[in-house]
């Protein structure tokens, strides 16, 4: 069952004949079909509709994509990142947080899903073999959740036996579904990592419409578990609100009351933080949102985040709360100064390179125990 209401799909003709688009329509019997020979007429419209990005959460593109889609995570100027890459599989999501990135983003609201499937797993395969002495971090959670379109098309069950014939990358599914079940019975090797996004029950509910509980994540994540999986998790974006002391560290609690964290591989930083197009759509949209109510400023990327000093307090008190809980816990920034790595952590990397280099050590390491 599609756990998602989509009420309309838009077929692109040149995506006819795919296998890809054929898979997804016999998925979707019940869906209305028009096919369509301008997409981009009928981007327009919805462009022209008061919610474009609502409504195009109902509606779902199937075309083909001719560029690339591998790509590396456009991460952020002047701050350090970690050297992902991005799959760009299937874009936009059908959840609906109030902070999403992507309602700012994209310029294409609809989900999209790319018929050309082949396609991609070739341009996988040839970027991997194109690296042949890095230990690459791909992953399909950027531009949409890793595994709330599963259903509709199968992406992370292909991926997953596909990543794990390699010796040299991982994938990793971002989600913040409790969608696992598919996954559980399918060969990995180690090299696939499913991560959760994860926040106090307050954010989620006041904040992450169409999203699951964290309960729900935290079952999911531990079914994962222990079917061998690695798994991650990314506390992002840290938001801060009244309570929000009491609402990390009880989140933190309920993690580890299920999870082993010798078996967790990374856990991620991240405070709020948005680019300054998206403050107007997000008002528009969520009326109600308390994400804007602390002191925000423009850095030096443009993004505007909380003080310097909050979040510094805010980082550091969660990595003790972590560290209470297993001071072997591999922990990171997202987008952060090195500034601020080295008040958290009394350290820094020395660049995105070394980063990049302190990530491999560490697949390394897990992955051969
Ligand atoms: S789950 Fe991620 S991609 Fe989907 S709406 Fe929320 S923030 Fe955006």
């Amino acid at each position: 069952m599609v756990p998602f209401p989509i009420e309309k799909i838009y077929l692109d003709v040149k995506a006819e004949g795919d296998w890809g688009s054929q898979t997804v329509l016999k998925a979707l019997p019940q869906v209305p079909v028009e096919k369509i020979e301008d997409k981009r007429s009928v981007i327009k419209r919805f462009l022209s509709f008061s919610d474009p990005i609502g409504a195009g959460k109902k509606s779902l593109l199937i075309t083909p994509f001719y560029g690339r889609r591998v790509k590396p995570c456009p991460g952020t100027s002047n701050h350090i990142c970690c050297g992902y890459h991005v799959i760009n599989a299937i874009t936009n999501c059908p959840m609906d947080c109030s902070y999403c990135v992507l309602q700012g983003y994209l310029n294409n609201p609809f989900l999209t899903f790319y018929s050309n499937w082949e396609d991609l797993l070739q341009e996988i395969e040839s970027f991997l073999s194109s690296h042949p002495h890095s230990f690459l971090r791909l992953g399909t959670g950027e531009l949409s959740d890793s595994l709330a379109l599963d259903t509709v098309f199968p992406i992370s069950p292909f991926l997953i036996p596909f990543f794990a014939q390699r010796n040299h990358a991982v994938l990793e599914l971002k989600t913040k579904s409790a969608e696992v079940d598919h996954l559980l019975h399918l060969e990995h090797r180690k090299r696939t990592i499913i991560s959760w996004s994860l926040n106090p029950p307050k954010i989620i509910e006041e904040e992450e419409k169409g999203t699951v509980s964290l309960e729900k994540r935290i079952a999911a994540a531990q079914k994962c578990q222990e079917r061998g999986y690695p798994i991650g998790f990314h506390f992002d974006p840290i938001i801060f609100y009244e309570e929000w002391e009491k609402g990390y560290q009880e989140t933190v609690d309920s993690l580890f009351r299920r999870i082993d964290p010798k078996g967790v591989i990374w856990i991620s930083l991240g405070g709020f933080r948005y680019p300054p197009q998206l403050k107007n759509i997000v008002k528009e949209r969520f009326p109600d949102t308390k994400i804007f109510l602390g002191e925000l400023f423009p850095g030096r990327d443009g993004k505007f985040r909380y003080l310097k000093e909050i979040r510094i307090e805010m980082y550091q008190k969660m990595v003790r709360w972590l560290r209470d809980v297993d001071p072997g816990l591999f922990i990171y920034l997202c987008m952060e100064s090195k500034e601020v790595w080295e008040r958290v952590f009394g350290w820094a990397p020395e660049n995105s390179r070394h980063l990049n280099q302190m990530f491999e050590e560490r697949l390394r390491e897990f992955l051969n125990r």
